[in-house]
């Protein structure tokens, strides 16, 4: 099915609404949360996963393409068309057999240019649409090359979903953001809808709907919002699916602050507003990051009974970093302010590990 995003987000309305199970697990569990979907927020698309890429092996791997007609009735039940992840070949022809109406591929797969262009051969001389997540990993280009694949096979009715990206222990985030890469997808490819994974971005359930909104005050033209009957049961992902009512209640806290790009064109002060706020939460994040450095080396000279200021050491790192100043187009004043604010902060952390008890 094509769903022609591009010229038809007015008749999908804002957001455009992907909702439904992390995974197809039987036959009553995606009939009965597709109804029970359908009764508080119809969605646009009815997600189900068939062939789950999982991390690790004994994880549920999906049931496979048993499944697949399960998700077909479920979605013709409630009238809305449906959409689950392919990630070879086989997964495609199973997939448009059964007529699953729109395909996705998944962070595991856009980073692997032989299986995008499987699937780009596979798909060749249809008309469907296909939704590319991001890559796990923070590369642009890759993500742009697997919609240049699908362009290169005549496939045209394309649509970006981010899901943000892979990281070691992230405090906050199951995946993080970095939406300055959605945005400069927007900027690369702007003839592609970009709909935004808060379910994979956060990871729990309390942190889906400010994504959401951050999403929405972005522009993107959708949600795509995993969604379980009982989501503490749920075979995968389980502390990130909400209910039918949840989703309900969160669609309806969303602020929608514009109305589509198309209708009124980007507003270029607003996105480069976004832009910078979005550079100044990394420096802030780098600096954290930084300040967390410091204390290290803090309780390593505690430990060997050393002198927070190393007077040689930080002459040499102003110089260093001093002579980046005109490559870097910054005067040489601010860089030596914001390199001393951030030596004083970090004799602050130091401080504070070196003596407990002092501030
Ligand atoms: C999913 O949507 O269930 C999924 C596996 O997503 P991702 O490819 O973003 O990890
Ligand atoms: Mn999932």
């Amino acid at each position: 099915m094509k769903l022609d995003l591009q010229n038809n987000l007015k008749k999908y309305r804002r957001p455009f609404l992907i909702a439904g199970p992390c995974s197809v697990e039987s036959e009553d569990q995606v009939m009965a949360v597709a109804k029970s979907i359908s009764e508080q927020h119809q969605p646009a698309l009815l997600r189900g996963g068939i062939w789950k890429p999982r991390t690790r092996p004994d994880s549920f791997e999906g049931v496979g393409a048993i499944g697949l007609p399960w998700l077909v009735n479920a979605g013709k039940e409630v009238g809305i068309p449906v959409t689950t992840e392919v990630a070879n070949a086989k997964h495609v022809e199973a997939a448009l057999s059964a007529g699953v109406d729109v395909l996705w591929l998944g962070a595991r797969t856009t980073v692997n240019p032989f299986a995008v262009q499987e699937i780009a051969d596979a798909i060749q001389g249809t008309e469907i649409t296909v939704m590319v997540k991001n890559p796990i990993n923070p590369d642009l280009m890759l993500w742009v090359g697997a919609f240049e694949r699908f362009q290169k096979a005549g496939i045209n009715d394309l649509v970006a979903i981010h899901r943000g990206f892979s990281v070691y222990k992230h405090p906050k985030y199951r995946n993080v953001p970095n939406w300055e890469i959605p945005i400069a997808l927007m900027e690369e490819m702007p003839e592609i809808p970009l709909i935004c994974d808060p379910s994979h971005i956060s990871g729990r359930r309390d942190g889906l709907l400010n994504v959401a909104q951050k999403a929405m005050d972005l522009n993107f033209a959708g949600l795509m919002i995993e969604t379980h009957n009982n989501p503490d049961k749920a075979w995968s992902d389980a502390q990130q699916q909400i209910t039918p009512e949840q989703l309900k209640l969160l669609m309806n806290q969303l602020i929608l602050r514009k109305a589509s790009i198309q209708e009124e064109g980007i507003d270029f002060i607003e996105l480069q507003r976004k832009k910078i706020a979005e550079i100044d939460d990394q420096l802030f994040e780098l600096m954290k990051q930084r300040m967390q450095i410091a204390r290290e080396v803090g309780d390593y000279k505690r430990e060997k009974n050393i002198t927070i200021l190393q007077t040689e050491h930080w002459k040499k790192v102003i110089e260093q970093r001093l002579a980046k100043a005109e490559e870097l187009e910054l005067s040489i004043d601010f860089l030596r302010s914001v390199l001393d604010a951030i030596h004083q902060e970090s004799i602050r952390h130091q401080t504070k590990v070196m003596n407990p008890g002092m501030r």
